[in-house]
């Protein structure tokens, strides 16, 4: 651990889905399947409970941001995370991509995964984190939705290029303005230049494929790139990550690869990292930064 390492607390989230909530996979894309795949393979809840585990033996918290259509189906599991102390948010109810909703489905999308979460955690949710990072340029509407929902902060933008979305915005907790001119604290994910000599890249090191993909050395150097810049790094990971046995579908040869690499490792990097550096929630990090959370009213010059 760098000695700029040591004196950040840096975020550890999971966005809690199950294994064919996975984006644009022909083969379970239609949510009219997910019942019988449901029914038929579900891991969500065994790998949360893992996930559960990893975090008690370091106690550590962490941010779920739980997917509403999974909430419903396992309201005793929502409740069991918020009972182990860590922070709720949602992650929608229907796993939509953001930039292909209108405001509005948006709005009513949100609204239904709130009240089933919130009823099931018996919490207020605070945060929100896109499925697939899907806030876009030309999609900030979705701040103003945010903030009128009540929401206190944001975790969806990824300042890099990626199949589904990326958004060019400062590194590290600021606040976004939306479209109302409200200013919405956020929390974007961590990318950092990683690797050695020509191999050398900025890019996401401490998340889903990319951390089942890199060895334990070069997540470390992407932590020790931002913490030199004071900036704490954001770890998201999914059930399936951990999760070996996760069902096979067809799909491209680079998705198949990026899907499934390495889940066989996951627990183990991430025992390593929550040993090495403290960890806490998304809202806690945003804290930390910010004070008090709340949605800023711009001022206006008079
Ligand atoms: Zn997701």
């Amino acid at each position: 651990m760098t000695p700029q390492s040591s004196n950040l607390v840096h975020a550890l989230s999971f966005d809690i889905e199950d294994w064919f909530h996975i984006v644009e996979v022909k083969a379970v894309e239609n949510p009219d399947l997910w019942p019988d795949l449901h029914a038929k393979s579900s891991l969500v809840e065994r790998y949360t409970d893992l996930i559960l585990e990893i975090c008690a033996r370091h106690n550590t918290r962490a941010t779920f941001f739980i997917l509403g259509w999974v909430a419903e189906r396992h309201p005793a599991m929502v409740a069991r995370i918020a009972a182990a102390g860590h922070e709720i948010g949602t992650h929608s109810y229907w796993h939509r991509k953001v930039y292909e909703l209108t405001p509005q489905t948006f709005r009513e999308d949100m609204q239904r995964s709130i009240d089933v979460i919130e009823a099931a955690s018996g919490t207020r949710i605070a945060g929100f984190r896109a499925p697939s990072f899907s806030i876009t340029a030309g999609t900030e509407w979705a701040f103003d939705v945010i903030a009128d929902l009540g929401l206190l902060y944001d975790a969806s933008l990824f300042p890099a290029k990626r199949g589904h979305g990326g958004y060019a915005c400062p590194q590290g907790p600021h606040h976004h303005a939306a479209p109302s001119g409200r200013r919405i604290p956020e929390l974007p994910m961590s990318i950092a230049p990683v690797g050695y000599g020509p191999l050398k890249k900025r890019m996401c090191f401490s998340g889903g494929g990319y951390m089942r993909l890199l060895p334990l050395s070069l997540i470390e150097q992407g932590i020790a790139a931002e913490a030199a810049e004071s900036r704490p790094t954001v770890i998201y990971l999914h059930p399936r990550d951990f999760a070996p046995d996760c069902p096979k579908v067809s799909m491209p040869p680079h998705r198949y690869f990026k899907c499934y690499v390495g889940t066989s490792t996951t627990a183990r990097k991430l025992d390593a990292l929550l040993e090495r550096h403290r960890f806490d929630t998304c809202r806690t990090v945003l804290e930390n930064h910010f004070g008090t959370l709340a949605p800023l009213i711009e001022e206006h010059a008079a």
